[in-house]
């Protein structure tokens, strides 16, 4: 290993950035006073300025040694798409090139629109569409094995406007709940907060495998996951991984990967050993959400990139290993005044707190009226693996408040009025030496998908491959509409004092249902939450649909996040994704089973008879142990062939299926995937049986417990 530099945080941090300690010493004053404005201000960008910015960008990014740029964007793939341009223009007569750059590159690119997923928004001889320069999340230059290239964060757009990225909702959906967020604050008095922003941290599982062994297993290489695989003799029972001492090549990549964050002015901040071997986290400190969207991107890309100059491989999958905990991301939400008021926190005494009481109740309502949506914004296919199949956390929506604002609101709604919070009392350890603290006044829920975790809510379902864009899109949206309500009622109120009380008491009492406090896990919750009436969506076929209720439609209409159009294109985009992503893993089975498994299981087989005999050649020894074997065997290869016939008949029936992305959505979810379990079965049988030697690929235990 390389002889370890020490350095000091401070000096990378933010070192391949143009931030706003950069604009501020290389702007001209008046330039860069007008790009504060912009982006405090949200205010429009005129083409001189952007020309200014624009050169100085350049000239920063060369020193930086980037010989390209790029317009970086979140198609509806999931990752990021770029297309790189040169700095250079033609040759001059003296043979040498000239590196330029101007406002009009900075501000629009035009990407060809008709190679990425539009759901039908565009048809293919309507390729144009146009990127859009995103000047509140800062630009950065990434340096590796390409050069170094500066990457502009952009919105990207059809030629008629509309949205074909994660980025252009999100940013018109934080501007709704910022309006509706301020309206609501001047009923409350507040004159002096302009601007309310979501911010948004957003906390990475994934899995680190060594490098070498991943390349041995096709399923790992197409799909991201393994599609064979028997359990371990020993898993994840003894949480003996869970915040465990990281290992010394874990520790030398988590380095590496911090300072490469760090250089990108991401805030990396905790890195631990998850519940899985092999398993890790890593959480970066919250920002406005449309830069948080961004930094996650870039942990995923950069999580991935230098896990290759280890020798590893990083799994983002929502379950890269069968029977061995999945992946997710926390997406953890907050509403923040630009001078600084966090509107989610309660204060010492929750039930004194007006304002944050009303709030709490807005949230709770557009939880409850829209989990739907909020469930179908963590819908990916891999997630399914996860939600509603035993597993962290549930596929019902619920809201986790903990003891002391369970206790208001039980105050509220049962006597009319609050009158205490229960505080936090003295930490006991019954160790004088230990110092005392006091304890929160409430303790976690791991189960909850929605927790109020203090002063933020922490959004649990989200996949750990999948963009954490459309959470915080919904998330916006969904408040946003309750804010806009209460603030409809009570602007009209003759007495505020009384109306909000009645108000709050009204929502608390209409959405109790949507508050658990208790086991999410538990099968009793299952049964409760039928009871309660709440929606238990438990794939992503049957999440999609919620996107273009009518519901839906006039939430996302009202605030100018989606129109109808888009909300379809977006279903069409996700059912077609599920059934490509399907298609994938089942030929992928199709060819490992095929070409790899029954081939070592036949020759394996062979062997074995063929040592029956030689044994009952030589001698009478007793070969019944053998003979049990190979029948056993025999019989397991005879229905591993019958699975992968039915595999490859399902396969070919979906891949007839070609008009209506619904339909064989539908399909590939009931029937292609069933035939993908059923095939599986037996594999897993026969690797518990077959000599270790003789097996295709490395096993669950080769990839999780020896990196
Ligand atoms: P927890 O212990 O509740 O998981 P952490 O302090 O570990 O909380 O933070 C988890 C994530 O939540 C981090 O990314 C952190 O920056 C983020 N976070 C903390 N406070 C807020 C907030 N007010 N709004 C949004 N995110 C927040
Ligand atoms: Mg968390």
């Amino acid at each position: 290993m390389k002889e370890q530099e020490y350095f000091n945080v401070a000096d990378i941090f933010g070192e391949n950035v143009f931030n706003d300690a950069v604009m501020r010493e290389r702007l001209p004053k008046k330039t860069y006073q007008k790009m504060k404005d912009v982006i405090s201000q949200r205010r429009e960008l005129d083409l001189e300025t952007a020309d200014v910015v624009a050169h100085e960008m350049k000239e920063w990014a060369i020193e930086k040694g980037a010989t390209h740029f790029t317009h970086w964007f979140q198609p509806l793939t999931g990752v990021t798409a770029e297309k790189h341009d040169s700095f250079i223009t033609a040759p001059m007569s003296n043979g040498k090139v000239l590196m330029s750059f101007s406002g009009k590159e900075l501000i629009k690119g035009e990407p060809d629109a008709s190679s990425f997923p539009s759901g039908g928004l565009r048809a293919t001889f309507e390729a144009r569409g146009y990127t859009a320069w995103d000047c509140t999340s800062p630009a950065f230059v990434r340096q590796d094995a390409a050069g170094a290239t500066l990457c502009i964060p952009t919105a990207f757009c059809s030629y008629t406007g509309e949205a074909l990225d994660q980025k252009t909702p999100l940013l018109r959906s934080m501007e709704a709940v910022s309006d509706q967020a301020v309206r609501l604050l001047r009923l409350f008095g507040n004159t002096t907060s302009n601007r309310v922003t979501s911010s948004v941290g957003a906390e990475q599982e994934y899995f680190i495998v060594d490098r070498e062994k991943y390349l041995q297993r096709k399923d790992l290489i197409y799909t991201g996951r393994t599609l064979f695989g028997a359990m371990p003799p020993k898993g994840q029972e003894m949480d003996d991984h869970y915040f465990g001492s990281i290992r010394e090549r874990i520790a030398a990549y988590m380095r590496d990967v911090n300072i490469e964050l760090w250089k990108l002015g991401v805030s990396s901040k905790t890195q631990h050993n998850e519940v899985a071997p092999a398993q890790h986290e890593l959480a970066p400190i919250y920002a406005e959400a449309n830069v948080a969207v961004d930094h996650n991107q870039l942990i995923m890309e950069t999580l991935k990139k230098v896990a290759g100059r280890h020798g590893l491989q990083c799994l983002l999958h929502e379950k890269p290993f069968a029977g061995v905990n999945g992946s997710g991301k926390h997406n953890n939400w907050s509403l923040v005044t630009d001078d600084g008021i966090n509107l989610l926190d309660p204060g010492k005494t929750p039930h004194e707190n007006v304002q944050f009481l009303l709030i709490l109740a807005c949230v709770l309502r557009a939880v409850d009226e829209h989990a739907d949506l909020l469930r179908e914004s963590a819908a990916d296919v891999g997630n399914d693996h996860r939600l509603g199949a035993n597993e962290a956390p549930p596929a019902i929506i619920s809201v986790f408040l903990g003891e002391q604002l369970q206790d208001v609101l039980t105050q509220l709604i049962e006597s009319g009025s609050a009158t205490h919070s229960i505080s936090g009392v003295k930490l006991e350890t019954g160790v004088k030496t230990l110092p005392d603290f006091m304890k929160d006044a409430t303790d976690r829920n791991r189960t909850s998908p929605f927790a109020f975790t203090g002063n933020k809510f922490e959004f649990r379902m989200v996949g750990s491959q999948d963009s954490v864009g459309e959470p915080n899109i919904v998330l916006n949206t969904i408040v946003a509409e309750s804010f806009a309500d209460a603030c409809d009622y009570l602007e009209a109120a003759d007495d505020f004092d009384s109306a909000v009380h009645n108000l709050i008491k009204q929502l608390v009492t209409d959405h109790q249902r949507i508050v658990f406090n208790g086991n999410g896990y538990s099968d009793e919750w299952v049964k409760e939450a039928e009871k309660r009436g709440l929606p238990n969506i438990r794939s992503m076929v049957d999440a999609i649909p919620a996107l273009t209720t009518k519901k839906a439609v006039a939430l996302f209409e009202r605030f100018g996040v989606f129109t109808e159009a888009e909300l379809a294109s977006r279903a069409e985009v996700e059912y077609e994704l599920y059934a490509k992503e399907i298609n994938i893993e089942a030929k992928t089975m199709i060819d490992i089973a095929g070409k790899q498994i029954i081939p070592a299981v036949i020759k394996y087989a062979t062997k074995l008879a063929e040592s029956i005999n030689s044994i009952t050649a030589a001698c009478p020894a007793d070969v019944s142990v053998q003979t049990e074997l190979l029948v056993q065997v025999s019989e397991l290869l005879a229905e591993t062939k019958e699975g992968l016939a039915h595999l490859q008949d399902a396969v070919e029936q979906g891949c007839r299926m070609e008009d209506d992305n619904q339909a064989r959505a539908v399909f590939y979810h009931e029937k292609v995937f069933a035939a993908m379990e059923a095939l599986r079965r037996p594999v897993d049988e026969l690797e518990m049986l077959v000599d270790k030697e003789a097996w295709p690929m490395p096993s669950y235990g080769d990839l999780i417990f020896e990196v």
